[in-house]
């Protein structure tokens, strides 16, 4: 396959497990992200692809050649991979062209650099230094580095993060297009599930070193393997009930699907905000508004239902703001609710 594999990669810090027995693929001209919470182990995984981590069992391939594996592993600068860290790691001392040629390595010429900085829309820069420029200049200086040498596999880790946020949406757009036009097997770590399912076409959702769902980014929005997973991408009013008799499950908030579980099992019901809308009188569920905020594309409006117990999240499109105190009827969308075996880890 032509691209980025890892096979049965595991990796060790001393005794904790930073990435445990990973298998992934990273085809050329796809983008994977890898996404995760905090130290589950996704820069690990990036340099080890890279080589700035010895590989202590399984193998790393580009383009079907092994690159490490129990034998050893090739260097860094001859695995014609691309690198792109959250701080840009310019040269402060370079001027922008030197820093774009320092990519290239000995024996290329200076119009290479130039024809890299072009790509990026700041060939007219190349005599300016790393501060002159903008954060996001800079992020666009990084990513032509990266790409002069041609890399077949491209490695990113938080590279818009350090950006405020109506540039990020901006250079997160030009850096796939560029991205996309070069063929290279792209590798993107991030924590931000908007931005992986922004940027991915497929997102590896890790935990504690494993990857616990591969997918589209619809796919694990829609289908999420499990509650983790659902709250990893938007935040769910947590319910715990019982399958009954007929497969299905009674909430305070409406009837659901068992999800196949046998009658009795103990099952945590997410009903995200979006799930709860406002209905006419005497349909749904009677609600009362506890408290409402506007926070701009929708309203934050949280109901006290009976039975419930805690108080009830929905995200409802403005203008409806209601008053505190006021009744309204609410129905659940169950394409965003979701029943999963309560294993007893979830948020109590
Ligand atoms: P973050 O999003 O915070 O960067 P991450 O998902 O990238 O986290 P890693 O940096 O890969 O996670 O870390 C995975 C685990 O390995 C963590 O428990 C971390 O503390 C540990 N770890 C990472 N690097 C080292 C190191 N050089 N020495 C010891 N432990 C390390």
């Amino acid at each position: 396959m032509s691209g980025l594999a890892f096979r049965a990669v595991t990796h060790h810090f001393g005794r904790r497990i930073a990435v445990d027995t990973l298998d992934l693929e990273v085809a050329a001209g796809e983008v994977v992200c890898l996404l995760g919470p905090s130290g589950c182990g996704k820069t690990t995984t990036l340099r080890l692809a890279a080589g700035l981590e010895t590989l202590q069992s399984g193998a790393i391939l580009i383009d079907d050649a092994v690159v490490a594996d129990a034998g050893g592993a090739l260097p860094p600068e001859k695995r014609q991979i691309g690198l792109i860290f959250q701080d840009y790691a310019l040269f402060p001392h370079l001027s922008v062209l030197d820093n774009v040629a320092f990519g290239l390595g000995r024996g290329h010429s200076v119009a290479e650099a130039q024809t890299a900085l072009d790509k990026v829309g700041l060939g007219d820069r190349g005599r300016s230094f790393p501060h002159m420029l903008s954060g996001g200049e800079q992020q666009r200086v990084a990513l032509a580095r990266a790409l002069a040498p041609r890399p077949r596999v491209m490695l990113m880790d938080e590279p818009f993060s350090g950006l405020d946020v109506r540039l990020r949406d901006k250079v997160r757009d030009e850096t796939l297009a560029l991205l996309a036009s070069t063929g290279a097997a792209v590798l993107l770590v991030t924590h931000d599930p908007e931005e992986a399912m922004r940027m991915a076409d497929r997102i590896a959702l890790m935990r504690a070193g494993r990857v616990v769902q591969l997918g589209t980014p619809e796919s694990l929005y829609n289908r999420p393997a499990d509650a983790g997973a659902a709250r990893f991408f938007a935040e769910a009013n947590t319910i715990r009930a019982r399958v009954g008799a007929d497969g299905r499950v009674e909430t305070p908030l409406g009837v659901l699907s068992g999800a196949g579980l046998a009658a009795g099992t103990a099952v945590e019901v997410l009903i995200r905000p979006h799930a709860l809308r406002p209905v006419a009188a005497g349909e749904g569920v009677a609600a009362r508004v506890a408290r409402s905020r506007l926070l701009g594309a929708d309203s934050l409006v949280e109901f006290h239902v009976d039975g419930a117990g805690a108080v009830v999240s929905a995200r409802i499109a403005p203008p409806v703001l209601p008053a505190p105190g006021a009744e309204m009827c609410l129905s659940l969308d169950l394409g965003q609710c979701f029943v999963f075996e309560d294993r007893g880890d979830g948020p109590k």
